[in-house]
């Protein structure tokens, strides 16, 4: 079986997609509603987990933010995504033909498109890619809305995904694992596109850049003595200041 995610907006090439996969490889091509945007108790993902059999992915957004997706849902039978947003029936074609052997399409019954429907609205919520996370908690420590709990291994899990603020990828940004992803930011370093250890890789590049310039910095102004005192110090003079006594003078 090969599980085939619509596009957010659907198109007449999704539905000519599915039926020409279907017909090409006489497989059973299961057409889901954009997958991100279903929530996990509905009924497509509940379908989903029932799953028997190795199966095919092919969604329009990125393969690592799908795969953590798939282990978050608890659907374990896809092991084998292909982000199909910039590719053409061609190249799609082409990936299935490769990935037979693994996914051993043999249904002789003729290729049919099972389409599933359900009511869902456009969402924006992080996905969190478990093989990459180190288990630090920047994450939930930066989060002020909640959106993660503390799983049972000690790493974050996206618990309330709605409560995520529209358009903010901020967490993925201070990950140094490079492990947060949202899926539908322009940015591939955020949407998952890019791997993590490339991501890494950058952010080390440019923390040593921070570094260097910090070496430059002008330094501070020496001048002049308050400037040079700590906070402490700073306490006792006005103390000092506070017990004198003038009436000597
Ligand atoms: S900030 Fe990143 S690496 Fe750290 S716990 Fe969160 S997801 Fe994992
Ligand atoms: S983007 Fe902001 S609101 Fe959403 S999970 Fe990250 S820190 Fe929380």
């Amino acid at each position: 079986m090969i599980i085939f995610s619509r596009n957010r907006t659907e198109t007449t090439l999704d539905t000519e997609l599915a039926e020409t996969i279907a017909t090409h490889f006489h497989v059973h091509v299961l057409s889901i509603p954009f997958f991100y945007d279903l929530r996990s108790f509905g009924a497509t993902i509940q379908r989903l987990r029932t799953l028997n059999e190795p199966c095919l992915f092919l969604a329009p957004f990125p393969e690592r933010a799908t795969k953590s997706l798939l282990v978050h849902l608890e659907i374990k039978k896809i092991t084998v995504a292909l982000d199909i947003s910039n590719t053409n029936s061609d190249q799609i074609l082409k990936f299935i033909e490769e990935a037979d052997d693994l996914f051993l399409i043999s249904e002789t019954s003729g290729g049919y498109v099972e389409r599933l429907d359900e009511l869902t609205v456009k969402r924006w919520y992080p996905v969190i890619d478990q093989s990459e996370c180190i288990g630090c908690l920047e994450c939930i420590n930066f989060c002020l809305f909640g959106v993660y709990v503390i799983g049972g291994d000690g790493k974050p899990v996206t618990d309330q995904p709605d409560a995520c603020r529209d358009g903010c990828p901020a967490c993925a940004r201070v990950c140094p694992g490079a492990a947060v992803m949202f899926p539908m930011h322009d940015d591939p370093d955020i949407s998952g596109r890019t791997d993590a250890q490339t991501i890494r890789q950058k952010v080390r590049i440019d923390l040593s850049q921070t570094k260097e310039e910090h070496r430059h910095q002008k330094q501070p102004d020496q001048s002049n003595k308050w400037n040079r005192l700590e906070p402490d110090e700073l306490d006792d003079w006005v103390d000092q200041i506070d017990r004198f006594d003038y009436r000597q003078f």
